[in-house]
């Protein structure tokens, strides 16, 4: 019997193919693998294909999906990768056993929770290396660091840096030089051993594979690789993983031939924007039980590449199906894969239903 749709499909198998390549691939060049887990929520299946890859930490930008992390029992460190505010402290250390931070602030407010919980938190100091997103800019880093050095019931671990993700800086060897820099002056200024140097996420792949990452680089934090199985610096399928490791499968609820034109009048779509329409005849079109409120239909692609997504509104996603490979009918379902955006709304969507899948 089929299951219900719309869904996820989530193949364990594959998804752990990937993180035991991503990471054997790091761990060649010494680099230890936090494994990030936030486009799918910490889905439980997604933590199982991370079980016994050889990852060192899970790490989420959420802190409630640290909770998730935590109900799996995975018995590994966690990371919570976007700073919380001072006010989410206390749930920070509670659910983290590591935080990249940038502020004093955030720091101060790590250490008092920590004190009151009885715990040593473990911070990552980030810095601005030249993308805008997080970080504090180099010639804070030696202040920052040695401010927060002495507080009692604080780590710093080391240093970390993120790139391609505000301003698509791509991770070079000067970039990753620079952190090393900064750590090394850190480290003469307060005597901490700042071991932990966190180079970025699988932007940095790349720049790992050419033979270029500097020696003192000994983490990264990945996610997209290991999930979708993508180079993330243009999108091609990255060496020794696989793509289809989630699939979004909808249900057809209308199909009809109809123009391919709007007949009538036209004003602004369902979403204010005014559309255009190229004449291509009479085409024959499914309408899909997801929408715009599911995921975006520019971030999923139908797998029968004799299918066109042709847009949505909030629960009707529109395809042209003339040219499918494989018949289209009420009642029968279509794959597509989602990108990393389309994963991220399609797992967050409480709509569409997850479904671990062992193996094919
Ligand atoms: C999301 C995130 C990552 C992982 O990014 P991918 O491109 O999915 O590998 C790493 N570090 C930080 C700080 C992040 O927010």
């Amino acid at each position: 019997m089929s299951v219900e749709t719309p869904r996820l499909e989530i193949h364990i198998d594959r998804i752990a193919q990937n993180a035991a390549a991503v990471i054997s691939q790091c761990g060649s060049s010494g680099i230890q693998v936090a494994a990030v887990t936030k486009v799918m929520q910490a889905h439980p299946a997604l933590l199982r294909a991370l079980e016994g890859s050889g990852c060192v930490m899970l790490a989420d930008s959420r802190i409630d999906n640290l909770k998730r992390v935590a109900e799996a029992g995975m018995g590994l460190p966690t990371m919570l990768l976007r700073a919380p505010t001072p006010c989410n402290a206390p749930e920070a250390v509670r659910w983290a056993d590591y935080s990249l931070i940038s502020s004093r602030e955030t720091a101060e407010a790590l250490s008092g929770a920590a004190g009151w919980a009885g715990l040593r938190h473990k911070v990552v100091v980030m810095v601005d290396v030249g993308d805008l997103r997080e970080g504090v800019w180099p010639d804070r880093a030696v202040d920052v660091v040695a401010g927060i050095a002495h507080l009692p019931h604080l780590e710093v671990a080391g240093l970390g840096t993120n790139l391609a993700c505000f301003g698509g800086v791509v991770p070079t060897r000067e970039k990753m030089e620079m952190l090393t820099g900064i750590r090394d002056e850190c480290r003469s200024v307060t005597g901490h051993p700042l071991e932990l140097v966190s180079g970025g996420n699988s932007a940095n792949l790349p720049l790992l594979a050419s033979g270029d990452m500097p020696d003192g680089i000994n983490h990264l934090r990945i996610g997209e690789a290991i999930v979708l199985g993508r180079n993330v610096l243009d999108r091609s399928p990255w060496p020794g993983t696989r793509q289809d490791t989630v699939g979004l499968v909808a249900g057809v609820i209308e199909l009809q031939r109809k123009p391919s034109v709007p007949v009538g009048e036209t004003g602004q779509d369902a979403f204010g924007n005014t559309t255009h329409f190229t004449d291509r005849g009479l085409r024959l079109r499914a309408i899909c039980d997801i929408g715009r409120q599911d995921v975006a239909p520019e971030a999923i692609e139908p797998i029968d590449p004799g299918i066109e997504v042709l847009g949505a509104s909030s629960d009707h996603l529109i395809i042209d199906v003339t040219d499918a490979r494989s018949p289209v009918a009420v009642g029968s379902e279509v794959r597509f894969l989602p990108s990393y955006g389309g994963l991220l709304s399609a797992s967050t969507s409480p709509h569409i239903r997850k479904q671990a899948v062992r193996r094919h």
